[in-house]
């Protein structure tokens, strides 16, 4: 599988369909496989915090949640090159070494469709949130959901809610802890899982599936829009959103290529 690094993490070259026929594969293996959905925002943090970026790179398929990753894994080597990335995002389709966005809240939906069948445990999140997603997994897409938990992230929760999960069997863990906290999470457990074959961080997915939250329009989705979106409808998260928007592309144009930022295994 081809991959390429954005400020040091690394996101696996595959569409959403590409990710399920991974996914496959890791049912059929032992232990437990950490899927991870990095964004913008979740690159800074990996920037600044050497043992975050070497946990999302641990993981056994990252996905690119986000526009501004396609386009941005395109900047590569030279001023003009960079100067070129920056004035053509509408190029980002046929020019990114990423071949599709796959944002957490849609492969999640896919891999509900695709993993009916498998024992689904929904960790996190509100419990309005967590009980509507609950819902919608059983009653549309006929989910085989064996537990949920809005159990907080904090190590006097943990054992409580690992002996929740054991003792449901659940091969196929949502984790809605935002980052990094559910990658710390799952990493932090990822030996006692008994049965869990793969788990996911998918930050605000279930807040999305649940209605919680309005997602924006597919148009502004697909014009790399849904942060002026989020903007208008969450003004508190302005910072967060500056950071993606602006802070995070400053970095990657200012940041020299390393020789491993394009790989294949
Ligand atoms: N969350 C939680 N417990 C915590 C912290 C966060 O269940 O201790 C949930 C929160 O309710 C939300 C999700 O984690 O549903 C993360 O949301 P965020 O907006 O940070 O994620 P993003 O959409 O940015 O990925």
């Amino acid at each position: 599988m081809k991959s390429h690094s954005v400020l040091g993490v690394r996101f696996d070259a595959v569409t959403v369909d590409q990710a399920l026929g991974v996914l496959d594969g890791f049912f059929t293996e032992k232990g437990l496989h950490l899927v991870v959905t990095p964004n913008p925002e979740i690159c800074l943090k990996a920037d600044s915090d050497t043992e975050y970026s070497l946990l999302l790179n641990s993981s056994d398929l990252s996905v690119a949640d986000g526009f501004g990753i396609l386009w941005w894994a395109r900047s590569g080597r030279g001023f003009f090159k960079k100067l070129f990335t920056l004035f053509t995002p509408f190029l980002t389709g046929m020019l990114s070494p990423l071949p599709a966005r796959v944002t957490g809240t849609d492969l999640m939906v896919e891999m509900c469709r695709r993993f009916s069948g498998k024992r689904i445990f929904l960790l996190g999140a509100s419990r309005e949130s967590n009980a509507k997603t609950h819902d919608l997994l059983v009653e549309k897409y006929r989910c085989n959901v064996v537990g949920s938990s809005i159990g907080s992230p904090s190590i006097t929760d943990n054992e409580d809610i690992v002996g929740q999960i054991n003792r449901s069997g659940a091969e196929l863990l949502f984790v809605a802890y935002g980052a990094p906290t559910q990658e710390v999470w799952i990493d932090r457990n990822r030996k006692v899982l008994q049965h869990v074959r793969v788990a996911i961080g998918i930050g605000g997915a279930f807040d999305f599936l649940s209605g919680s939250k309005k997602r924006a329009p597919y148009i502004m989705q697909r014009c790399g829009l849904e942060w002026l979106f989020r903007l208008i409808i969450e003004p508190t998260r302005i910072r967060r959103i500056l950071n993606a928007v602006f802070i995070f592309p400053s970095r990657v144009m200012r940041r020299k290529p390393s020789h491993d930022d394009d790989s294949e295994s």
